[in-house]
């Protein structure tokens, strides 16, 4: 797991499914950016590496299985990824949550700022260049 300062919301032990025969058992990780999960050491031979997903990337997430062993499909890009874990439906509530967040919106939109005649850059947003106070 890499180190960084992203704020942890949600740890706890998970199951990793690669596979449905393939499984590594690890610790489930959310911060504001990243869903990460940590292969145990012990489960760390069977070469399932640890994960890194930048939750801007996600497309879909779900819930799955029963009450006892529920699971939580996340799926980005063209991946997806199964994690078996007691709390799953407070990951997915949080996961949830985190992509409704304006933080998460504003970086998924990447509103381009425009060109004024005057030759500065200004926000999308303003009706009147702040240098030059013509109308846009
Ligand atoms: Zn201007």
């Amino acid at each position: 797991m890499q180190l960084s300062c992203e704020k942890t919301i949600f740890m706890q032990k998970a199951i990793y499914y690669r596979t449905k025969l393939l499984a590594a058992r690890g610790i489930i990780e959310l911060t504001d950016r990243y869903l990460n999960f940590q292969v145990s050491t012990l489960d760390s031979r069977f070469g399932i590496r640890n994960l890194s997903i930048d939750i801007c990337s996600i497309r879909d997430i779900r819930i799955k299985g029963g009450n006892i062993h529920p699971s939580i499909v996340v799926t980005s890009g063209d991946d997806s990824y199964e994690f078996v874990l007691s709390r799953a439906n407070i990951l997915y509530d949080k996961l949830k949550a985190l992509q409704k967040d304006p933080v998460t919106d504003v970086r998924l939109k990447k509103p381009s700022p425009r060109r004024c005649d005057c030759g500065k850059w200004i926000s999308p947003d303003y009706k009147y260049c702040p240098w030059c106070g013509s109308e846009k």
